[in-house]
């Protein structure tokens, strides 16, 4: 018990520092893709912009997410989560739509003979911060993540460590740009391309999970064959079937009809209940909202 809420401080203690680093860069970006003028950094920015209201609906989700069921929501709250989660997604669609767009623009302009604006310095410095401070908060993330054997720590700082990525992308469009002055400037708009392409690809890895579980997707194998394994593992239990599971924002629900021999009284069926759904929770958390149907079995 002490060690898990030890490990549970530390997990919170790197995501709030990746967030405040994220926080502080997203800020900072904006304003030197603004200043500097350069499409790339601001591509670069609504990236770092994404990620912070990911965060933010996972530090907030908790609590809207946890407020109990009321007369108006008899199965929880757990899908505000969802439901935000999607919203951002479709946003991220629009905003890596117009980034494109205008990256298309402004090369179909340089093509034309218009001459572009090169970027300024702070747009190349915010690249390079950008790149340095993600890359250490990977390696700092992921020693976390290895120590507390944390699978969503440990996706965290590989997704620092793509954001670093998506920086050097946007380093080299606008060094590039500097460098070559005039000539160059049509790699700024080629590398805020490159973002927008990246924001696409996080648009949809955000929006696929969020519509599955609004269209009440079944939850995974593992999760269903961790299910079907604390069922058959109760000696009571003769046979079941409909299984049926979903997930409610981070909450699980779980139905599913059980046979027991036919001469148990209700008390002891109950009881074969009641020891099933403990275990089912200790699994998939104490909100979880289990539904068991009991049928006759008989021998
Ligand atoms: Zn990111
Ligand atoms: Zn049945
Ligand atoms: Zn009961």
């Amino acid at each position: 018990m002490e060690k898990e809420t030890l490990r549970n401080k530390e997990a919170k203690k790197i995501t709030l520092i990746g967030f405040w680093v994220n926080t502080l860069l997203t800020v900072f970006k904006i304003y030197a893709g603004i200043l500097g003028g350069s499409g790339a950094m601001i591509a670069d920015s609504i990236h770092s912009l994404s990620d912070f209201l990911t965060d933010m609906v996972v530090l907030l989700g908790f609590k809207f997410s946890e407020k109990p069921e009321d007369d108006c929501h008899n199965y929880g709250h757990g899908k505000y989560e969802t439901l935000a989660t999607a919203v951002i997604g479709v946003l991220l669609f629009f905003v890596g739509f117009e980034i494109i767009k205008s990256g298309i623009r402004n090369i179909g302009a340089f093509i034309k003979g218009e001459s572009l604006a090169v970027p300024g310095i702070i747009a190349l410095v915010a690249a390079l911060l950008s790149i340095l401070s993600k890359e250490i908060l990977y390696h700092y993330t992921i020693i976390v993540g290895n120590k507390i054997k944390s699978p969503s720590i440990i996706a965290n700082a590989w997704h620092h460590r793509s954001d670093a990525f998506s920086s050097i992308g946007t380093l080299l469009g606008i060094g590039g740009a500097i460098i070559l002055g005039r000539r160059g400037a049509i790699l700024d708009p080629i590398a805020s391309i490159i973002v927008g392409l990246f924001i696409f690809k996080i648009a949809y890895r955000i929006l696929t999970p969020a519509i599955n579980e609004l269209m009440e997707a079944s939850l995974n194998k593992e999760d269903k064959s961790k299910i079907k394994e604390v069922i058959g593992s109760n000696k009571e239990v003769k046979d079941f079937h409909h299984l049926r599971a979903r997930k409610i924002g981070s909450g699980t629900a779980i139905e599913f009809h059980i046979l027991v021999n036919d001469n148990l009284n209700i008390k002891d069926a109950h009881q074969v209940c009641d020891a099933l759904e403990g275990q089912l929770r200790s699994s998939f958390g104490e909100s979880s909202i289990i539904t068991i149907h009991v049928e006759p079995f008989n021998s």
